[in-house]
């Protein structure tokens, strides 16, 4: 594909942070060359994109597909009796027809959103649907399975031994780490400390250096689960991980709301990143995170969504203009600035990912992952005198998206998706959700 976008303002995000109006010239997969005026002969695709803003697609670096046809299934709930009551339940009850368009609808509403990576935990079993969906909607992920070989009241189903959690880990990752020239990458998921045994955690560790992939987890989340941890291995949370061998950059912690400063050194020195989930942390009456410090300290921070029953949405704009507004009481206005948000929902989520080379702006020889918003609205207006980034972070929605475009490839344009067939995926989700609720003896 050889794809030509004219006459856009390009939010760049490269270290300059240039904003500029130009073209956009896209070889398959890569960005050839921003700049005015642009001589290409004979592209494939000419994108008139006059008055529209192109923006580098979101990094969202914590997600569950596997969660999100429980949408509306566990509001009002902490994280515990969330868990152990509605979604532990609800997993064990998936099946492979499940898993996969749980997984469509929750890529189908982020591509919509203008998300083009993310960082996903699936449940225990069938993750292979999950990476087939991953694989056939276009989107760039990192996946893996969930691993939990311990804990109480956790549903039979979702109870597996220490040695298959494992095998089947590495099984999925030797199929696909790296399908699609690198379009997906796996990375162990473990569940967080008191789902898993030390043997595991220390063979994840292992493994992850041994493959070269990343680790994604859940820590410090709640104040009940640091009790748990601290009870059963007289450490904290991070302190526990580290003493494992797991703080290291290849590291992604969802959360890290309650930490103590020791805790804070650990993920600081170690270059452990933090994905920040605020519309998450505030529904399930979490707490929040001391993201200002963490800015101040130059931690790695990224922005997720978490799961579809704890937020109730895979939207990027609703997470950077929580990001940003729920600081502000504490911290004074100027705390967690438009700037400072956009940046960790775009090269932030990158850097997490280990690809801050590759995605997260818009440069030329970086991969065409990127998202075309119309601001021309009354909620967007006026743009005369206004900061482009300040338009996106306070004033923008998920339906000013027009267009997103992931490797290369129009995945939707002028808000019709491409590679995932919306009616029948509504349909299948209300039957899949139907059945699950059924087998959980929930309905
Ligand atoms: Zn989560």
């Amino acid at each position: 594909m050889n794809l030509l976008i004219k006459n856009a303002e390009i939010v760049t995000m490269n270290k300059e942070g240039e904003i500029m109006i130009g073209d956009l010239h896209i070889v398959d997969d890569i960005i050839m060359n921003i700049g005015p005026n642009l001589e290409v002969s004979q592209p494939d695709k000419i994108i008139d994109a006059k008055g529209k803003t192109v923006i580098p697609g979101f990094v969202q670096t914590h997600i569950h597909l596997c969660q999100t046809i429980f949408r509306g299934q566990g509001d009002d709930l902490e994280l515990m009796d969330w868990l152990k009551k509605r979604i532990w339940p609800l997993e064990a009850a998936h099946d492979e027809e499940s898993i996969y368009y749980s997984a469509m609808l929750g890529i189908g509403e982020l591509i919509q959103s203008g998300t083009t990576t993310i960082v996903d935990m699936e449940t225990v079993h069938h993750t292979e649907y999950a990476f087939k969906a991953i694989a056939e909607s276009g989107i760039r992920a990192l996946s893996g399975k969930v691993m939990m070989d311990k804990g109480d009241e956790v549903p039979v189903p979702l109870q597996e031994k220490t040695e298959n959690s494992i095998r089947e880990s590495v099984d999925l990752l030797e199929k696909w780490h790296n399908y699609d020239n690198g379009r997906i990458k796996y990375a162990f998921s473990p569940r967080f400390v008191v789902s898993c045994t030390e043997k595991l955690l220390r063979e994840v560790q292992f493994l992850s250096e041994h493959y070269h992939v990343m680790v994604h987890t859940h820590a410090s989340e709640n104040l009940g689960e640091i009790d748990i941890v601290q009870k059963e291995t007289g450490m904290r949370n991070i302190v526990y991980l580290d003493h494992l061998g797991l703080a290291n950059p290849r590291l992604i912690l969802a959360h890290c709301i309650w930490l103590d400063d020791e805790e804070k050194k650990i993920i600081r020195e170690r270059g452990v990143h933090v994905s920040h989930c605020p519309g998450s942390n505030l529904k399930l009456a979490s707490g929040i995170a001391e993201t200002p410090y963490m800015i101040s300290e130059q931690v790695s921070l990224s922005l997720g969504a978490d799961g579809a029953p704890c937020n109730n949405n895979l939207d990027m704009f609703n997470e950077m203009r929580l990001a940003a507004l729920i600081q502000k009481p504490a911290h004074g206005p100027t705390a967690m600035d438009a700037h400072t948000v956009f940046k960790m929902a775009t090269i932030g989520g990158a850097k997490a990912v280990g690809m801050e080379n590759e995605i997260g702006s818009i440069e030329v020889g970086k991969k065409a992952d990127l998202a075309i918003l119309n601001l021309n609205h009354f909620h967007t207006y006026p743009s005369y005198g206004v900061d482009p980034i300040s338009r996106i972070v306070y004033s923008a929605t998920r339906a000013d998206v027009e267009t997103t475009i992931i490797n290369g490839e129009i995945v939707m344009e002028n808000g019709l998706l491409k590679t995932i067939n919306k009616s029948i995926v509504l349909h299948e989700a209300n039957n899949c959700i139907k059945r699950l609720l059924q087998r959980a003896k929930m309905k």
